[in-house]
């Protein structure tokens, strides 16, 4: 309908920037906000191709969105994910975006077969050597958090703020969380 239309990411089915921006108008003084972006994207589309990478963007979103201690899940953009938990104190969310970064580290993708469609169904079984092997990969992300503070008083700066921990847990390394 026209609100999933206008608010819901057409990929990944996700809530968008949009309702991302009224929702963060209603957040009132206690609040947190986390920012999310796979590792090594780029090159994960480099190697497999970019059909492949959405499939893996639509994965990783539907376990970003089930994460857990009341958090919602936005599509920031591109392979950046946003999740803002009401009335929660950084500590508070830490369990649930760790929960979320080691299934996904953990998580063997399946694939569709993105290879070429075999001309004949016999040529098709004699390629597959009779079994089909399903292709699986796997991505990382990295995570950055900050709360609602005195120093950070707006949601823009807090998701600011948590855009530059996200950072940091780059230059750390990858596959973790900053706060
Ligand atoms: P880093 O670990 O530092 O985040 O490296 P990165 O390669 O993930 O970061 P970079 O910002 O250089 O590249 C992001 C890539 O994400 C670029 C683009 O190929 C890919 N990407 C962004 N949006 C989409 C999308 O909708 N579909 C696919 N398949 N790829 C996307
Ligand atoms: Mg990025
Ligand atoms: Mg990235």
């Amino acid at each position: 309908d026209s609100y999933n239309m206008a608010y819901r990411d057409e990929l990944t089915g996700l809530l968008g920037r949009r309702a991302l921006n009224e929702r963060m108008r209603g957040l009132g003084r206690h609040y947190s906000i986390a920012m999310l972006d796979i590792d090594h994207f780029k090159k994960f589309n480099d190697t497999h191709g970019h059909d492949v990478g959405d499939e893996v963007l639509k994965l990783v979103a539907a376990r970003i969105s089930r994460v857990a201690g009341g958090g919602t899940a936005y599509r920031y953009g591109g392979e950046e994910f946003c999740v803002v938990f009401p009335r929660k104190g950084s500590d508070e969310c830490v369990d649930a975006l760790e929960d979320v970064r080691e299934g996904i580290a953990s998580y063997e993708m399946s694939l569709r077969d993105h290879s070429q469609r075999p001309e004949t169904s016999s040529e098709g079984a004699r390629k597959r050597g009779g079994k089909a092997a399903p292709k699986t990969v796997k991505v990382t992300i990295s995570m950055g958090l900050a709360e609602r503070s005195e120093e950070h008083a707006s949601p823009e700066e807090v998701l600011k703020e948590a855009d530059q921990k996200l950072y940091r847990a780059k230059k750390a390394g990858r596959n973790r969380l900053s706060y």
